[in-house]
């Protein structure tokens, strides 16, 4: 019999829409950061972020505001860099904690996520979004603060999200074998290398997506469809 003992969630898509991120979360970035950077050019952090971002563009000489629309035109691009991402972290965090919006859920999410805790189940969280991202999410979600229910969080330091190697180190963190770890994700090639390392999966396939024909995966429209 499967004895499922922790479950590893991924968050856009699984737990959240992916709207939310992207309509809200990154547009409010990219609003937000030339009188982010204005008003905190002062805070050593920032500073180092600014000089690491014109590091990375190839820029000797770089003004501050040409510093700002070149972080603009990469959150355009969603370009994968770690400038930019302490930098929205930053400005997301005043954002969140200003009030000025909530992480997305789904709304079976929160109270099945406690049933698997008051099951003994452990829940930990697998992104692409940071670590600090992923817990200013849950701290600040709709359902109100989720962060006492996860034991751990895991971002792409660990690994790229379509590769079997991460999701053995997510086991070994977790102190688990793998046949006892469940992994949530909207994305097929996720599971593929979830799966490929010994996990069990759940597809998430939330409305308006449909379950295909013969998915590669179990497949479900929400939490509670979930069967341990
Ligand atoms: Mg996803």
């Amino acid at each position: 019999m499967t004895v499922i003992r922790a479950i590893v969630t991924d968050i856009e898509g699984t737990t959240s829409s992916i709207s939310f991120v992207k309509d809200v979360l990154f547009p409010y970035a990219r609003k937000r950061l030339p009188a982010y950077v204005e008003t905190h050019v002062d805070r050593p952090e920032v500073q180092h972020w600014l000089h690491e971002a014109a590091k990375e563009a190839g820029l000797v000489e770089a003004s501050r505001q040409e510093i700002i629309e070149l972080l603009q035109r990469w959150i355009d691009e969603d370009r994968k860099s770690t400038a930019l991402k302490a930098l929205q972290g930053m400005i997301w965090k005043d954002g969140y904690e200003a009030g000025d919006y909530r992480a997305h859920l789904y709304p079976e999410v929160a109270a099945r996520l406690h049933a698997w805790r008051g099951d003994g189940l452990h829940l930990y969280v697998y992104s692409s979004g940071s670590v600090p991202a992923q817990k200013l999410f849950f701290q600040y979600s709709e359902a109100g603060d989720l962060t006492p229910m996860f034991a751990g969080y895991f971002d792409t330091e660990t690994g790229p999200k379509r590769e079997s190697a991460s999701y053995e180190k997510i086991a070994e963190a977790i102190g688990e074998l793998p046949q006892h770890l469940l992994f949530l994700s909207d994305i097929s090639e996720e599971l593929d290398a979830a799966k490929a390392a010994g996990f069990h999966t759940a597809w998430l396939l939330r409305p308006p997506l449909t379950v295909p024909d013969e998915p590669h995966h179990p497949a479900y429209t929400d939490f509670d469809a979930i069967t341990l």
